[in-house]
């Protein structure tokens, strides 16, 4: 089978690589040149574990292969998929829906033969129908269900593992018109290697499909908000939330997962999301108040985190020196979209402080977003004169530091860990003032270390 994905992001590069290692034969295509350039030198336009190695294999092996030609890359293939980006409209929160319906109006000027059309991009409700309208209007000679079907194949992968979850994922969901058996047929065959591996494969119709996703991402961040309330509550009570959540996650209704209290969810889909499914909820007349109260809960958290970080600087960041280590929304990823560091940095900025950081992969994408931030070469690099080192993501990198190193390069000596990835009394033993999340604070005793 031949397909072609349109969108060499996160999601369509991930995709594209993926299907051509289950056998496929793919052509990934994106608008963005440079994008292409690098694909086609062997370069990885984005960070993601294994990505580079997956990519060179099946691009050796002849099934896999990068263009800005859209046309070629469609004309003739059984399945395509669309994975651009569905950013929040500026000003209302809706799903920017701009580059699903221009791919749509191209993969329609572009197909012959019977094509199915899967959108992977996350898409509120009801947009398949209007995917299936814009080809129809673009191509009144093709008629839906005859040359063409639209399916909704929403996509579940987490970056920094985004490979195995896209190989071995929980399910996969395949929603579809009543009547469109063949495009089942078609979406059957590109996922066999998953049937093999007892995948979960659920068909729904596309409405269903496109709410599951939404759903499933405003659910996880309900949960994270959940926890960080109760971390909130913990430190009001002198309560412990690690062990909170442990007590709750080990509750099989529960589960243990996406209960780490932190400094509120990020990253390109939860934030986006969430606002979307409100909107859409409101708009159908069934508002989902739930869903409404952890967006602002998470928006006000991140003040929160900066107010956080001014108190463990005893009440003023004025001309102190902040050393942060990590600005990914998350650890394996050069993703900065929606990070809580877009958020706490200029918050401590606008307070007078000035801010030396590090982050394995996420540098380069941070100096387009963040202003006056000096970037610094490794962790210890960064703290270096800090009055205080503020942990924004748990790269594996930052969980063993070397304490007494970091007690020479600092100036002060307050870390403030919104990760809780030290427990407080090592580090208070290393004679630092340790404030996390939902923990009580640690300070060092008279008798410790230094
Ligand atoms: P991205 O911004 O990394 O990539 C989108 C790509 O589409 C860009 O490279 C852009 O140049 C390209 N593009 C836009 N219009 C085009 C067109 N007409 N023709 C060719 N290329 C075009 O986005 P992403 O993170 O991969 O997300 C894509 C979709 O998948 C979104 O709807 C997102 O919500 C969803 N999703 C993302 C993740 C994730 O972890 N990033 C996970 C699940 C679902």
């Amino acid at each position: 089978m031949r397909i072609a994905v349109i969108g060499t992001g996160y999601v369509g590069l991930v995709s594209g690589a993926c299907f051509s290692e289950f056998g496929t034969s793919v052509v990934c295509v994106d608008k963005a040149v440079d994008k292409i350039e690098r694909l086609n030198r062997g370069e990885m336009p984005i960070f993601e574990p294994g990505l580079d190695q997956l990519v060179a294999n099946n691009v050796r092996a002849g099934r896999l292969s990068f263009s800005t030609e859209l046309k070629p890359a469609v004309d003739g293939a059984q399945a395509v998929f669309i994975a651009v980006g569905t950013p929040s409209r500026r000003g209302d929160g809706h799903a920017d829906l701009t580059y699903v319906f221009a791919a749509a109006e191209e993969i329609a000027h572009a197909m012959t033969g019977y094509t199915v059309v899967i959108t992977k991009s996350t898409v509120p409700v009801g947009t398949g129908s209007k995917v299936a309208e814009v080809i129809a209007k673009a191509r009144p000679d093709l008629q839906l269900g005859r040359d063409f079907d639209v399916v909704s194949n929403p996509e579940f992968l987490r970056e920094g593992s985004a490979i195995a979850d896209f190989m071995r994922p929980d399910r996969v969901v395949i929603g579809t018109g009543a009547h469109a058996e063949r495009a089942r047929e078609v979406l059957r065959e590109l996922y066999r290697p998953l049937y093999l591996l007892e995948t979960p494969v659920l068909f729904t119709g596309i409405e269903t499909a496109e709410l599951i996703k939404y759903a499933a991402n405003s659910f996880l961040a309900t949960k994270i908000t959940f926890i960080n309330e109760i971390a909130n509550l913990c430190e009001a009570v002198g309560a412990d939330v690690q062990d909170v959540a442990k007590g709750i996650g080990l509750d099989g209704r529960i589960g243990k997962k996406f209960l780490h209290a932190g400094p509120g969810y990020g990253g390109s889909c939860f934030p986006k999301d969430c606002l979307a499914l409100v909107k859409t909820a409101h708009d159908a007349n069934a508002p989902i108040s739930i869903v409404e109260t952890v967006v602002k809960v998470n928006d006000a958290r991140k003040v929160q985190m900066a107010e956080r970080i001014v108190a463990a600087a005893n009440g003023s960041v004025q001309g102190k020196r902040i050393g942060v280590l990590g600005l990914t929304f998350k650890p394996n990823t050069d993703d900065m979209r929606d990070s809580a560091s877009l958020d706490i940095i200029p918050a401590l900025q606008r307070k007078g402080a000035t801010v030396r950081a590090f982050d394995p992969e996420g540098m380069h994408e941070a100096e387009k977003l963040l202003q006056d931030v000096a970037y610094a070469k490794d962790a210890y690099d960064a703290i270096e004169g800090a009055d205080v080192l503020v942990i924004l993501t748990e790269w594996n990198e930052f969980r063993s530091l070397d304490w007494a190193r970091v007690a020479q390069q600092m100036k002060g000596r307050a870390v403030v860990d919104l990760r809780n990835i030290y427990q407080p009394d090592h580090i208070a033993a290393e004679g630092f003032a340790y404030y996390s999340i939902g923990r009580p604070a640690a300070h060092p005793a008279a008798s410790s270390k230094r």
